[in-house]
């Protein structure tokens, strides 16, 4: 049956959720063979490339309320921070010079950054270098990404989190999965490239869920989409549920790869957190990009979403040639 599905994945056929959801459950042979196409499809559509991506997070202020996550404005035990203009366009400036060509500047939902101290950060940067640029800052009005897209702002990254309306509502008082999902529409047809994804492991999340997370992201269509696992952080409402499963998160990604076969899928950081091992591996079953933190270190540690080691910290640009590297050891190509 598993081969039937993944024959009809191949040739374009769409997908219900009965049928991704029967890949997952599928045994662990069947996977051997599904992690395989995966990585064919990716080698296929993609090519060998692995896109390293800068991130600047450069407010840790949030006016938002999420659960599960560290900078949510009930957390009084986080140091709050917010970067001057001046040093995020000198740490992006910076990341350019290090070889980077993509920076992705990254916030809890802070007003103190009106749109137009966003859009002037974004016009310096792309003044003085050829950074394409993302800002993932969450939600605002349509007006407000129209303006920072006509700024030069090329990318935004806005993850649904859950498609699952009733979880989506229980972790999130403050704001609806209706708007969330309109926010990327209203990307798309703004024309930036749009980034959306998801967490495997929350609370109440089912197969069923993972499925229908899937077939949103091809429903906007999102370029890119970050999936991860969650995290237990201590300071939030969600300090004693149990971390989502690297391999879950290892398949979700595999099958976002068969079901939307262009798409950008990074390794994301949370699972290099869970296990190092899976998040190399997620390379070899269908991710190609990944992101690297370029925050300048005093506050690396203040941005704390989910409990994370951040290892030795070195200048930006040893800290690029090491993940270079570490691309060249898996057969593929960074850039
Ligand atoms: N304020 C921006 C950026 C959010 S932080 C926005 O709303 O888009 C970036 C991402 O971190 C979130 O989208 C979420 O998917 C992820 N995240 C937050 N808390 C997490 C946790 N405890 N474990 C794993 N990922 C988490």
């Amino acid at each position: 049956m598993y081969k039937c599905i993944l024959k009809d994945l191949k040739n374009n056929l769409k997908p219900t959720a009965g049928l991704l959801e029967h890949l997952l459950n599928a045994d662990e042979l069947a996977w051997l063979n599904i992690f395989k196409q995966a990585d064919e499809i990716r080698r296929e559509y993609m090519g060998n490339t692995v896109h390293i991506r800068a991130i600047i997070e450069f407010s840790n202020y949030c006016r938002r309320k999420c659960a599960y996550c560290g900078l949510n404005s009930t957390n009084g035990k986080i140091t709050r921070y917010r970067m001057q203009p001046e040093e995020i366009i000198a740490t992006a400036i910076e990341g350019f010079k290090a070889g980077y060509r993509t920076v992705v500047l990254q916030s809890g939902e802070d007003p103190w950054y009106t749109p137009e101290i966003l859009g002037d950060i974004v016009k310096e940067i792309k003044k003085n270098t050829d950074l394409s640029i993302t800002l993932s800052c969450g939600e605002m009005s349509y007006d407000d990404y129209s303006y920072l897209r006509k700024c030069g702002a090329d990318r935004y990254l806005l993850k649904h989190e859950t498609a699952d309306e009733n979880i989506y509502s229980k972790l999130h008082s403050c704001g609806t999965l209706e708007n969330r999902i309109n926010c990327l529409k209203n990307l798309k047809k703004l024309g930036y490239e749009t980034g959306s994804g998801f967490m495997i492991g929350l609370p109440w999340q089912t197969g069923e869920t993972i499925a229908r997370d899937i077939l949103l992201l091809n429903s906007i269509p999102c370029d890119m989409a970050g999936i991860g696992p969650f995290i237990p952080n201590g300071n939030t409402p969600l300090r004693d549920y149990a971390a989502g499963s690297p391999l879950l998160t290892k398949k979700a990604v595999a099958l976002a790869r068969l079901v939307i076969k262009n798409i950008h899928l990074p390794a994301t950081t949370a699972l290099g957190v869970l296990d190092s091992a899976e998040k190399n591996d997620v390379f070899s079953c269908g991710a190609n990009v990944v992101m690297r933190k370029i925050t300048p270190p005093k506050y690396r540690e203040l941005y704390k979403i989910y409990p994370i080691d951040l290892g030795e910290i070195k200048s930006i640009k040893d800290e690029r040639i090491d993940l270079e590297n570490a691309v060249r050891v898996l057969h593929r190509n960074p850039l």
